[in-house]
């Protein structure tokens, strides 16, 4: 391409992608949704376990880890590792996995490379058995970690956490419950997620319908029949309808389509679909794998992802090949020999090619030249998060399948007892199902469904009342003994397993270190805290020109305002150097009390 005509495409693309983005915002915003809960609660219930009634406990543990996803997880593990005896991981849900408890829609698998997404496989001994694994076999492999660890003893589960009060005279956490426990805890670490509340739009009529319906996330196999893996025998005789096309609405709507009488796909935003190219893993492949293979890949697999140089990039997939333009709105390295305006106009030429391949994709692929028109993407890549799919674009050449673009209508209009409305079109289902995603960035102490509070009566939220206030994004001066796991004022990637790993063995690095020099509680100091909330303001990137311009969805707060802006972002290799520098020097920013030999 000449410099003239790439010219005239990105100001040809610029004003396609702002005329596609006004065709979708709304004036409510992120205000649109309904919580999964109260007159919805039904969308919320656990269809997987039974609930048990059991007795309140009132004991005393050493570490309580709020959340039983990876991030509880993997800090248990190490804590256990540690030398930490009595730890008691505590969960919502019936069992332990987090996300992949929850989720268990036909289709759900890792959308990252399962050899640097699932940890600790070395240390448990098992190998995925695909590239991209199956979601029951990641759920599995958490319930691996939890026996491996010995985690289960201590656990609650089906238990969720209603209050945390520091007792200055013990030096200990009370912890309140909604079975009515009233426990003591030396260390409190919350990992409690930020997609977990079920979301479902806030279309007038929902509440009508008198089908079956459900969300996503807790998904009824004893409606559809089949698993995870499809079979979906109970939908054979069913119209259905599918809302949202979203990463789930990829992975789910092959298989309804395969095997529902009728599927309508009710769409308001295209998704990218990029190739996936999942395959069994290779066995000679495994089996020439040297002891601290795993460890060398999801290093390899985040500096190329943060922009870091490396000698060769191991896993080489579609998240690899668009790494310059995840820098839009992740933290990570920037290439420094180019003027920042040099750096943009490459990064949305790049951009322009890479969205201009995924279009193609789907003129190729989808036979009806409608169809395909209303399923391609008007926006720069990272807008929304991009999508994988060999199965999805191919469902829409299936005679059972009918894709209904709702963007002109701002989504759908309206449900009635039997069908779901668009514009003036009406379309009756037998059952509806919501693949319309999580409140995001919403974990119980940064929304007050867990009141904390520390020293002095001082209530987390008042602290952070002008925003989060943390050393490092784990703990914050007020809160002894308390530790987040989060996406708050540290780094992040597309792979947040290894985020959480490396946050889980920091804190249990710091908890240890208290440990062996007797300190009396751990605690940031407030001017270290100051320090790290300045750092992390002055080193942000201003993401807001390029969220304005996107099309809404929940990376830009439906279009209201940039919710990326407070992590640090010289991205996650710099951000670990630092916290591996910060530990080597002696971590006395947090050592309150200490006994012997703190200061070095
Ligand atoms: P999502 O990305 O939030 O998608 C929700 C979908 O519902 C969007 O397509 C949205 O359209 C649509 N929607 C919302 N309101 C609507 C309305 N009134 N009418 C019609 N459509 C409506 O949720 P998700 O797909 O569950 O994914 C959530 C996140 O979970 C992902 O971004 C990813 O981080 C994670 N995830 C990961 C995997 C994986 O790794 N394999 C799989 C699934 C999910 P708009 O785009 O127009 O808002």
């Amino acid at each position: 391409m000449t410099d003239t005509t790439d010219t005239l495409d990105l100001k040809a693309a610029r004003e396609k992608y702002r005329r596609e983005r006004d065709r979708r915002l709304r004036p409510d915003g992120a205000t649109q949704y309904r919580r999964a809960a109260g007159e919805f609660g039904y969308y919320a219930k656990d269809p997987y376990t039974q609930r048990v009634e059991r007795e309140p406990v009132e004991d005393r543990v050493e570490v309580l880890v709020i959340g039983a996803g990876f991030g509880g997880l993997l800090t248990a593990a190490r804590l256990r590792e540690a030398g930490a005896e009595s730890i008691r991981l505590m969960d919502e849900a019936g069992d332990v996995g987090g996300t992949w408890y929850w989720n268990r829609y036909p289709g759900v698998r890792c959308d990252i490379e399962s050899y640097v997404y699932m940890p600790l496989l070395e240390e448990v001994g098992t190998m995925p058995t695909e590239r991209y694994a199956p979601g029951d076999e990641i759920r599995r492999h958490s319930v691996a970690i939890a026996e491996h660890y010995n985690l289960y003893p201590d656990a609650l589960f089906q238990t969720r956490g209603t209050s945390l009060d520091w007792d200055e005279e013990s030096d200990e956490w009370i912890v309140g419950t909604d079975r009515g426990d009233r426990f003591r805890a030396r260390f409190v670490i919350t990992s409690s997620g930020t997609m977990t509340q079920a979301k479902l739009p806030g279309i007038p009529g929902i509440e009508t319908f008198r089908g079956h319906t459900f969300h996503t996330s807790r998904w009824d196999y004893g409606y559809t029949a089949g698993s995870a893996d499809g079979g979906l025998t109970g939908l054979a005789d069913k119209r259905v309808a599918v809302v949202g096309t979203g990463a789930t609405g990829l992975q789910v709507v092959p298989h309804v389509g395969a095997d529902a009488r009728e599927l309508v796909v009710f769409q308001r935003t295209p998704s990218t679909v990029d190739v996936r190219d999942n395959r069994p893993t290779d066995a000679a492949w495994a089996a020439s794998l040297r002891p601290g293979w795993q460890r060398e890949r999801m290093e390899n697999f985040l500096a190329v992802l943060a922009g870091e140089p490396v000698e060769e990039s191991l896993v080489q997939d579609g998240w690899t090949a668009t790494t310059a333009l995840q820098r839009q709105i992740l933290t990570g390295a920037v290439d420094e020999s180019l003027t920042l305006e040099e750096r943009e106009r490459r990064d949305e030429l790049d951009d322009l090619a890479t969205m201009n391949r995924l279009r193609s994709r789907i003129d190729e692929i989808v036979e009806d030249p409608a169809t395909a028109e209303a399923l391609k993407p008007w926006y720069r890549y990272m807008c929304k998060r991009p999508g994988f799919s060999d199965t999805y674009l191919p469902t829409f050449n299936r005679p059972n399948v009918t894709l209904v673009d709702t963007a002109d209508a701002g989504g759908i209009t309206r449900v009635t007892e039997t069908s779901v409305v668009v514009g003036d079109e009406e379309y009756e289902v037998d059952c509806l199902i919501f693949a319309t995603g999580f409140e995001v960035g919403i974990s119980g102490v940064m929304s007050g469904t867990l009141p904390v509070t520390g020293r002095g009566g001082r209530t987390l939220l008042e602290a952070w009342a002008q925003g989060p206030r943390t050393l490092h994004g784990f703990s914050s001066h007020g809160f002894p003994n308390l530790f987040h796991l989060s996406g708050i004022q540290n780094a992040n990637s597309v792979n947040f397993a290894h985020i959480l790993l490396e946050q889980a063995e920091h804190i249990a690095a710091v908890i240890a270190r208290g440990r062996e020099v007797g300190a009396r509680y751990l605690e940031p100091t407030a001017g270290a805290e100051d320090d790290w909330v300045r750092t992390v303001h002055e080193t942000a990137s201003d993401t807001r020109a390029f969220q304005a311009e996107c099309t809404p969805g929940y990376y830009n707060g439906e279009g209201s305002r940039s919710i990326a802006g407070a992590a640090y972002s010289p991205g996650p290799i710099a951000f670990h150097r630092l916290l591996r520098e910060w530990r080597e020097a002696g971590m006395e920013d947090v050592l309150v009390g200490a006994t012997v030999g703190a200061a070095r």
